[in-house]
């Protein structure tokens, strides 16, 4: 400022109300251009074609990005999505689909892990792929813990993938199962479907599968491990994990106790009789042993037919749910229907309408106006 012919600043007119300093000025964005290209980049959209080659040929990266348009919910990421699943479908079903599941805590990213490394050593391509209904309700995963499976993150030979999380269990059962045939179509021999065995998922996983692992612990009821019946029903075997230091004694008595469980439930359409063994994710005590299971038992499906069978009736199974899924979304999406639910809603809890009637309501709605939706 350097003026001094005033004794202070404040007796100066000029100065009288308030004064806005100029501030200094924003510095250029560093790397702007690389910033930009990056933004860019992120947005653009490949042709069906690249994405389909680029898969073909084992590009993960295009894998990756093209399992991202699969669970987009946006409109033109589903449209391409659906091209480049349909032209990746003749080279898909050569893989090996195996179910894991297991309360948390179980071990199951330390024994997809060892059994994971195990596989790849071999020469193997590994795909493993999560169910998790804890993901959209909560925003926080159970199986999408980035510091799980370190080991097999960082092997070329295999591929990992959280759960998506956005949709409803059919919504996300389906991404999961599209995104089976993106894998096999990259050449991913073996594909692990990962779920926690606390909900519906397992059925949903049991039906994408060709083999259904349930993991447990030695020493804790099924009614503390949260699994039902229904489960140890699915599972074609049951691996005991953790036998190992003071451990092992009680892990076997588990075995034991399972195999006994096993024999009360009814013979499986496969003929396939459920085992049970005792391994040590943490030692890899019982990891072949496992895997040799898994081997037999798609040797002795291969033979009786049932393989393919299963998987036909999954197909079947797959397109009614997408029917199932897709309907439902139709009906909630029908700016018509939006508009009349919740007077249908009240018309149910004030007893003007019976909850059948207020539904056939709501469908004749949804019929006569679909066009206009
Ligand atoms: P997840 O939640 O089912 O995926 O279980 P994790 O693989 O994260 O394992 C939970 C905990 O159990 C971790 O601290 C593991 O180190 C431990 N763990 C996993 N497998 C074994 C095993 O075979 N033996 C022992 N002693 N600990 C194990």
């Amino acid at each position: 400022m350097g003026d001094n012919s005033h004794e202070h600043i404040e007796n100066n007119s000029e100065y009288k109300g308030l004064k806005v300093n100029k501030g200094i000025p924003q510095p250029e964005i560093v790397n702007n251009e690389s910033v930009q290209r990056f933004l860019t980049k992120k947005r653009k959209l490949l042709s069906v074609d690249e994405y389909v080659n680029g898969i073909l040929k084992g590009d993960i990266t295009l894998l990756s990005r093209a399992v991202t348009l699969v669970e987009s919910s946006k409109p033109e990421h589903q449209k391409i999505a659906q091209q480049i699943i349909e032209k990746c479908l003749p080279h898909s079903g050569n893989s090996l689909r195996i179910g894991i599941t297991g309360v948390p805590g179980v071990g199951k990213s330390t024994f997809i892990e060892a059994l994971g490394k195990y596989l790849t050593g071999q020469g193997n391509k590994l795909a493993v792929l999560a169910i998790d209904p804890s993901s959209e309700r909560s925003k926080g995963s159970i199986l999408g813990d980035k510091t799980r499976m370190e080991d097999l993150s960082g092997d070329k030979n295999a591929y990992i993938r959280p759960s998506p999380s956005a949709g409803s269990l059919g919504g996300v059962a389906r991404k999961t199962r599209e995104t089976i045939v993106l894998c096999e179509a990259a050449g991913f021999s073996h594909i692990f479907i990962e779920t926690v065995g606390v909900g519906q998922s397992e059925t949903a996983v049991h039906s994408m599968t060709d083999f259904f692992l349930l993991l447990m612990l030695a020493g804790a009821g099924d009614e503390l491990q949260g699994i039902k019946r229904g489960i140890m029903e699915m599972a074609d075997l049951i691996a005991i994990n953790k036998a190992d230091g003071h451990n092992v004694d009680k892990a076997k008595m588990a075995k034991r106790q399972y195999e006994n469980a096993l024999h009360l439930f009814p013979a499986k359409e496969s003929e396939w009789r459920p085992q049970v063994l005792t391994c040590s994710a943490a030692t890899k005590k019982g990891i072949v042993d496992v895997w040799d299971k898994i081997e037999e038992h798609k040797k002795q499906t291969a033979q009786n037919g049932y393989f393919s069978r299963k998987r036909n009736q999954q197909a079947i199974f797959w397109m009614h749910e997408t029917i199932q899924e897709q309907l439902k979304r139709d009906f909630y999406q029908n700016p018509f229907i939006k508009g009349k639910i919740a007077e249908m809603e009240s018309s149910v809890l004030n007893n003007q309408m019976s909850s059948f009637v207020a539904a056939g309501e709501l469908l004749k709605i949804h019929n006569e106006n679909q066009k206009e939706s």
